[in-house]
């Protein structure tokens, strides 16, 4: 499994509040997934080789602003990305998917946030399991925190565009200053 953010040049995996099973005050819930940091209109890349299994809207308990969508791995588990701004939707249910696949950009949560919430799933699992305070966590549910955690260190090792220009940029540079080197080493012999 894959980052499925690219833009996301330092990517972290949250604990605590924003992270796997958290116990929010007043929700009935725990959290079933990852916040990761996202801006509204980031690209969503598909994390693997895949299938789309599932699109729904997001939130399911609110007003919806959003899509849900479910892929599932060639790798065995099932990923769960949302909010989809539905109007950047780009693979429909049916749609074979590769690593890197732009999914729809990052959508907004009712009350004005964005942020990419993913949820991760035993294989053939086709629907989001909701994980009910005081009662055992759907046998469907995975906790995604290592997964990600190895995506992210892996896509942080990664050179972005920027990083490879800017690079590009120090050699340039290296190589005008060795050039005045040379001409003033000149001069003075
Ligand atoms: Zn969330």
């Amino acid at each position: 499994m894959k980052w499925p953010l690219p833009s996301d040049v330092r990517p972290t995996v949250p604990r605590g509040g924003r992270g796997f099973a958290a116990d929010r005050p007043g929700s009935k819930v725990y959290h079933a997934g990852v916040d990761l940091h996202a801006n509204r209109h980031d690209l969503v890349v598909s994390p693997d080789e895949g299938r789309v299994v599932s699109i729904f809207s997001w939130p399911s308990w609110k007003t919806p602003t959003g899509r849900a969508v479910m892929i599932q791995g060639d790798s065995g588990p099932v990923y769960l990305l949302a909010p989809i701004e539905p109007a950047s939707l780009s693979v429909r249910v049916g749609d074979r998917v590769h690593w890197k696949q732009p999914i729809g950009g990052v959508g907004v949560y009712p009350r004005g946030s964005s942020m990419l919430h993913f949820e991760m799933y035993t294989q053939g699992t086709r629907a989001n399991q909701r994980w009910y305070k005081g009662k055992a966590r759907p046998p469907e549910l995975l906790d995604p925190t290592l997964y990600l955690e190895a995506a992210a260190a892996e896509h942080a090792r990664q050179p972005t565009p920027a990083s490879a220009n800017g690079g590009g940029g120090i050699a340039l540079l290296l190589l005008v200053w060795l050039f005045g080197q040379q001409r003033r080493e000149a001069h003075a012999a």
